[in-house]
């Protein structure tokens, strides 16, 4: 007998990223930045260890809120912060998605939407992409199998593909679905455009963004959804009351300060990104422009899967994904020059 509830029984659960404990890697598997974070992070770790642990953070990570809204040019009561953009995920699907109602999503994208949708007990709908990664009138449909969705992500740029929809596009869809549009936005950081002023058209629009990606901070857990006050103060019913902690938000209103790392960071990757992907279209490879830190490779004949665990034996450690339906590719990470060069350099010999 279980004591679960019967949702719960039937699901699998969700698996992260492979993160090895032991060992020494190369890791390009989960698109974390492989350069540290600004120094004024640490610095500002230290000073709320020097004044102390003993309180309570900050409900509403007050501080995060006004240098991010400046940042971001958006006031500090359009942002909700979060323990990694994961959080803000769920928060989001608790909020809008009860048992039994329809969750709409893209396909093939990031897996954990699915998850989370089965924890409430919800139905999905995955919309799959166009071959050429655009993405059809379905995703707007008012119904499925008898019910309107009540959410909607969508992942921009993507995770495989790192292709995106455009700001004009998700305008439109946004217009004619008849349920609020999560842009989750965990890469936009490192893409050409975003779809942050579009919150302001559309209340139905909300933007989650990341940063464990282009802060370098993914050991920290910090995200934020940027939406209408309106929508952010429903949502501050749903969290925990202290969903992020003192050094996070110190440490995280920190990086967000700090845009001169950011696009110096950026620059850096986006330059080893063509060098990983013209390196890998070399080998063979089909590659995707990519608008994020990862590349998504898919070859022509060769069975990936054995290639993945070779590369892993050499310690050379890359995301396989295999998408029923849709097929299989490796998800490679943007690391350092000399990370790429040397998994670059393994792939030639094992080929
Ligand atoms: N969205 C997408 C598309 C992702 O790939 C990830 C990282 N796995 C996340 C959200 C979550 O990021 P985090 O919780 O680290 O902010």
């Amino acid at each position: 007998m279980s004591f679960f509830r019967p949702h719960i029984d039937a699901m699998q659960a969700y698996t992260p990223g492979e993160q090895p404990q032991a060992g020494k890697f190369i890791k390009l598997n989960t698109n974390e930045n492989p350069y540290p974070p600004s120094p004024a992070v640490a610095r500002a770790i230290a000073a709320v260890v020097e004044r102390g642990l003993g309180r309570y953070p900050d409900p509403l990570a007050t501080a995060f809120r006004a240098r991010a809204a400046e940042v971001l040019d958006v006031e500090p009561d359009w942002i909700l912060c979060g323990n990694g953009s994961d959080e803000i995920l769920t928060i989001t699907m608790r909020a809008f998605v009860g048992e039994g109602s329809l969750l709409r999503y893209t396909y093939p994208s990031y897996i954990l939407y699915r998850t989370l949708a089965q924890i409430q007990g919800a139905k999905t709908e995955e919309v799959v992409f166009e071959p050429d990664w655009s993405l059809s009138d379905r995703f707007t449909a008012p119904e499925f199998e008898g019910h309107a969705p009540r959410l909607a992500i969508l992942t921009n740029p993507n995770s495989p593909s790192g292709t995106v929809i455009s700001p004009e596009r998700v305008l439109e869809l946004a217009e004619r679905l008849p349920c609020p549009l999560l842009v989750d936005e965990a890469y936009a950081d490192f893409a050409d455009d975003n779809c942050l002023a579009l919150v302001a058209q559309n209340e139905k629009i909300m933007v989650a963004r990341s940063l464990s990606k282009s802060y370098a901070l993914a050991g920290l857990r910090f995200g934020f959804l940027v939406a209408q006050p309106q929508i952010i103060r429903g949502l501050v019913k749903i969290k925990d009351s202290y969903n992020c902690d003192a050094l996070s938000i110190a440490a995280a209103t920190a990086a967000i300060d700090d845009q001169a790392w950011r696009a110096g960071n950026r620059a850096s990757i986006l330059a080893t990104r063509d060098r990983l992907i013209d390196g890998m279209r070399g080998l063979g490879f089909n590659v995707l422009p990519s608008q994020a830190n990862f590349a998504w490779c898919t070859h022509p004949d060769r069975p990936l899967k054995p290639l993945y665990e070779q590369l892993k034996a050499n310690r050379i450690l890359v995301r396989y994904m295999d998408y029923p339906g849709w097929g299989d590719g490796l998800r490679i990470s943007v690391g350092i020059e000399e990370q790429i060069d040397a998994g670059l350099q393994v792939m030639k010999t094992l080929l």
